[in-house]
């Protein structure tokens, strides 16, 4: 098939998906198996054990390298599974420079498992001087982005720090889950790799946990590919076939969550029980601009503080009907969380503190229902405040 010429809403749909060959099913196959027959010993059809490589994850990855106009993609059974192959590929002792922003549990695994292995440091990523800075004194093997951050929704600038870590001959990640392959292509951008917690907008149906790393790197590509066929975290056939055929919609569904994002980020910014909202798609972001610049869309997710403390944001959220109370993000259903309490309980009150995960704090996944009645849910519980 002739990839490159395809549209994004075309590859969701056409890249991995080309009919099975033995019958004509239009829908891939589930190879649902853990061996592969070989005709002579040595001698087979590239598949050898489902660890390794299995079928139906390769459509997969094919259909992600395609995306992020990638050549190389990696899946495994978790986002932090890639994270660990990632950290794991380079060498002991490294230096690594993160954002002091990042996903609870990508701060968990680098203060409590890799902190044995490498030396970790903690930059504000936002700020292209401190990052240079940073680069300059620590000469770091690895750079590590989330933008828009987790759930403080800053923005780094991915090309001028990504150029940054080339011109001090470190690598540059950057975890795009938030905005999804859709809005935001850090490869084009400069980035040496991209990665993504499928578990969210990828699969997007909450019910698959899931990673997935792209790369033009062979070398880091193929380094990647041994850890995990080494340490054993790739994913089931099952689960590769259900972000596939989540990832059909991925076009769709970012465009409804954006849409009602928008609507519900304005909603909440005229409410006087609202003390602030954080949406990169409203113009009071102070980084609106950059957000317009690199991304194509400003996605689901939106950060409130209320008018009020801990209390008051506890009964808010125990009385939203529509959106549940979970931890997770990305699915057609909307949820809501307290993230001090929640999904980043684990980073100390103080560093939460200082980034800004306040009680009063509470972050959205704006679903793809009808927005009148997701805001008619909030309206009603802010009269509880
Ligand atoms: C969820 C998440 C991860 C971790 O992925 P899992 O699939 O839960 O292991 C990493 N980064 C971000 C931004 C996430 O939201």
């Amino acid at each position: 098939m002739a990839k490159k010429k395809m549209n994004f809403a075309t590859k969701v749909i056409h890249v991995g998906g080309h009919p099975d060959k033995e019958t004509g099913a239009i829908m891939p196959p589930i190879y649902q198996t853990t061996t592969f027959v070989q005709e002579s010993p040595g001698k087979h059809k590239g598949y050898e054990y489902s660890r390794s490589h299995n079928p139906t994850r390769t459509r997969l990855e094919e259909c992600l390298a395609s995306l992020e106009e990638a050549k190389y993609a990696l899946v495994a059974a978790s986002g932090l599974g890639i994270i660990s192959l990632i950290l794991h590929s380079l060498p002991k002792g490294s230096t690594i420079l993160c954002g002091d922003d990042v996903y609870g549990g990508t701060y968990r695994i680098l203060t409590t498992v890799f902190n044995d292995i490498h030396d970790i440091h903690f930059i504000n990523t936002t700020d292209p001087k401190e990052v240079e800075q940073a680069l300059k004194s620590l000469k770091p093997k690895l750079l590590w982005l989330e933008t828009p951050t987790n759930p403080m929704l800053k923005i780094t600038d991915i090309k001028k720090v990504t150029a940054l870590a080339k011109k001090y001959k470190a690598l540059s990640v950057v975890d795009n889950t938030f905005m999804s392959s859709y809005f935001q292509k850090p490869l084009t951008l400069g980035a040496d790799i991209v990665m993504h917690s499928m578990t969210k907008y990828l699969n997007g149906h909450s019910d698959v946990v899931g990673g997935c790393m792209m790369t033009n790197n062979k070398t880091i590509h193929q380094k990647c590919w041994t850890l995990q066929n080494s340490m054993g975290p790739s994913q089931s056939p099952f689960d590769s076939w259900l972000v596939l055929r989540g990832l059909k919609t991925l076009a769709l569904r970012m465009e409804a969550h954006q849409k009602n994002a928008l609507r519900v980020a304005r909603f909440l910014e005229s409410h006087p029980k609202v003390e602030k909202v954080i949406y990169p798609g409203l113009k009071s972001h102070p980084d609106y601009r950059l957000a317009k610049k690199q991304m194509s869309g400003f996605g689901g997710m939106i950060t409130i503080l209320l008018k009020g403390d801990l209390k008051k944001s506890k009964k808010f959220l125990e009385k939203v009907k529509l959106f549940a109370l979970a931890e997770s993000l990305g699915g057609v259903e909307s949820l809501i969380e307290h993230p001090a309490i929640m999904t980043h309980h684990s980073i100390p009150k103080v560093v939460r503190e200082e980034i800004g995960i306040l009680d009063n704090l509470v972050r959205l996944s704006v679903g793809v229902e009808d927005c009148d009645d997701l805001i008619d849910d909030l309206d009603n519980a802010l009269k509880v405040i």
